[in-house]
């Protein structure tokens, strides 16, 4: 088995305990962002940038939400390895390849903890004469914040627990979970 935690028989929702956000809180709170992020941006040149690999389910649900003209892409940062915890460095592991020069950026992040992530992207596309740059979170840890960052479009503010589902994963795991979930401590701490 290539993913030493991960034994094939069990089901996945036996690894955690407590759901943070069920698929219809999910589904509700990509309708309500998506609704506000068409108002805010009618008219104006807007892209979308997907913080991978966690944002991804969120940038789909969200995106379908939207109802004016977006472009799309895709960006790789990663800060916690194999952990629960941030290593606190961000590494940038794959760039956009689409021009933000004259258009509105909405970074669109799958959750909020240290602040670290969003602070670094917030600085590097702010380099890139874009029109604004503002952020559009899934989740939001607010107790857990080491750098102050403005969230323009937070969708669910949850507990100070590493969860797992909708997008995020526990060494690779646990993303396609359509739910949020607390990841039981008895995978992590041996
Ligand atoms: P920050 O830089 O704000 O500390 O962390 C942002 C990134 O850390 C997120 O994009 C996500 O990948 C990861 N992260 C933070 N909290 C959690 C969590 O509770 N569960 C999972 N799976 N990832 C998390």
């Amino acid at each position: 088995m290539s993913n030493e935690i991960y034994e094939c028989d069990v089901p996945l929702e036996d690894y955690t305990e407590g759901i943070v956000a069920t698929k219809e809180e999910i589904a509700e709170m990509c309708k309500r962002l998506g609704e506000r992020i068409s108002n805010d941006y009618k008219g104006e040149p807007l892209i979308l940038i997907c913080v991978l690999k966690g944002g991804f389910m969120f940038m789909s649900d969200l995106s379908k939400n939207i109802s004016i003209p977006v472009e799309m892409d895709f960006i790789a940062v990663s800060s916690y390895g194999a952990s629960t915890k941030s290593s606190g460095v961000v590494r940038l592991v794959k760039d956009t390849d689409t021009p933000v020069t004259g258009k509105h950026v909405l970074i669109v992040e799958d959750i909020i903890d240290t602040g670290l992530t969003l602070s670094y992207l917030k600085n590097l596309f702010s380099t890139r004469n874009p029109l604004s740059v503002k952020v559009c979170t899934a989740f939001d840890k607010p107790d857990r914040r080491k750098v102050e960052v403005d969230v323009e479009y937070s969708g669910i503010v949850i507990p100070d627990e590493y969860v797992v589902g909708y997008g995020l994963d526990y060494n690779g795991l646990f993303r396609n979970l359509p739910d949020l979930r607390i990841l039981k401590k008895s995978v992590y701490v041996k």
